[in-house]
């Protein structure tokens, strides 16, 4: 085979090769840094205004060759026809939502959104005249009452951030199709090891790519796919907003992507043996995980959905107290916000991910002061669930 053809690959020779320059930079195996925010155009001058567009290169406008190689190889994951890569998740999921809709526009958004997600779209758009009504994801039936002549998308989120929603993706591209809207998802619990979101019909794919895909909890960084029309007309948007991936960013991107496949596999491991134990513990009172039976909808979402992923949330017996004493007690895990990377990290949401919310907003989207979550490392399962064990001993 001279050329690498991505549409023949498996999923994990693409996290490595699709989109990889040919011929190789200079003869580089790993392609550099272009850590330079231009590069020179021919003096004589273009032939065409086109032309003059065509050979500019500058940083803001996502086309250093560390651009396009990660955008390809993005692209190719999900089967999306173009990735754009931003600065931040919400710099792809603000580029992307400011590109769908306009002031008088209406936008219908699965309920319990990440916090950033949720504030953006019931302040700042709202602010910009955007209204949105909250519906239930899972319940397709109850969608159609709350459209408006002025709908023009629906957002989602394919898995819910803390408590593990999984709303019916497929029956959401369905009833947009139907009804001419666009429908977004944050695709960043999934991942594209666990959901392509395009080939379920979905026309926009949004990633805080500072999670899984990096996967190592050193850069900020999102991502957008979807059409040619969608991310060309997103890019342009995001090229005046300024939110442009920095060269380093997109190579430690690239570099972290690589593993995503096998990180993802033993993040999913690490979540169920947790989630089961935990399950089983008489100082815990419930746990959100879909791979533990009786999850809400995880019947349904095997049809999209092909792993649990490493999050899980879960509520103590003894409540906030016994919560805080938990997250101090545990020796592996950092108290810190985030998710998707190597080390496994614990929180409660009320500091972190929802702490942009009101009191009324948490309880509303079912985060209680006690909720704690766990987004699994790639440890050894043993210690964690040993460490697990011990600190559950001082929340009696
Ligand atoms: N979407 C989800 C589901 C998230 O958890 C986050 C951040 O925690 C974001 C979007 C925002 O991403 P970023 O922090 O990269 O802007």
């Amino acid at each position: 085979m001279s050329h690498l053809d991505p549409d023949r690959m498996q999923f994990d020779t693409r996290l490595i090769h699709a989109a990889a320059p040919d011929p190789r930079i200079a003869g580089s195996v790993v392609t550099p840094i272009f850590q330079s925010a231009m590069g020179v155009q021919p003096p004589e001058g273009p032939a065409s205004p086109q032309e003059a567009l065509a050979s500019l290169q500058y940083i803001r406008l996502h086309n250093t060759p560390n651009h396009l190689e990660i955008q390809g190889r993005l692209a190719s994951l999900e089967g999306a026809e173009a990735a754009l890569v931003c600065a931040s998740g919400m710099a792809a999921i603000s580029a992307s939502l400011l590109s769908v809709v306009v002031p008088g526009d209406h936008l219908l958004v699965c309920d319990q959104l990440y916090g950033g997600s949720h504030a953006l779209i019931h302040g700042e758009l709202n602010r910009l005249g955007v209204s949105s009504t909250t519906v239930d994801g899972s319940d397709p039936g109850s969608w159609r009452a709350a459209l408006r002549p002025e709908t023009k998308a629906f957002y989602l989120e394919t898995m819910t951030n803390p408590l593990l929603r999984l709303p019916d993706l497929p029956a959401a591209a369905a009833f947009s199709k139907e009804h001419g809207l666009v429908s977004l998802t944050d695709n960043t619990l999934a991942s594209p090891v666990l959901c392509r979101p395009i080939e379920v019909g979905i026309d926009i794919s949004l990633h805080s790519a500072t999670k899984y895909l990096n996967g190592h909890s050193d850069i900020l960084a999102g991502a957008v796919l979807g059409s040619e029309k969608w991310v060309g007309e997103i890019a342009s948007r995001l090229t005046l907003l300024g939110g442009c991936l920095d060269p380093n960013a997109c190579f430690l991107l690239t570099r972290g992507l690589k593993t995503l496949g096998v990180r993802m596999e033993r993040q999913c491991t690490n979540a169920q043996a947790l989630a089961e134990f935990l399950a089983g513990h008489p100082a815990v009172e419930h746990v959100n995980y879909p791979g533990l039976p009786g999850h809400p909808g995880s019947v349904q979402a095997r049809e999209w959905l092909s792993g649990w992923g490493g999050l899980l949330s879960f509520e103590l017996a003894g409540g906030e107290s016994a919560a805080r004493k938990l997250v101090q007690a545990v020796l592996i895990p950092a108290y810190a916000p985030s998710l998707g990377g190597t080390e496994t990290l614990i929180t409660m949401p009320v500091d972190s991910s929802h702490a942009i919310l009101s009191p009324e907003e948490r309880q509303a989207a079912g985060v209680g002061p006690g909720l704690v979550r766990v987004a699994l490392g790639i440890e050894g399962q043993a210690d964690l669930i040993e460490d697990f064990r011990q600190a559950l001993e001082f929340c009696a």
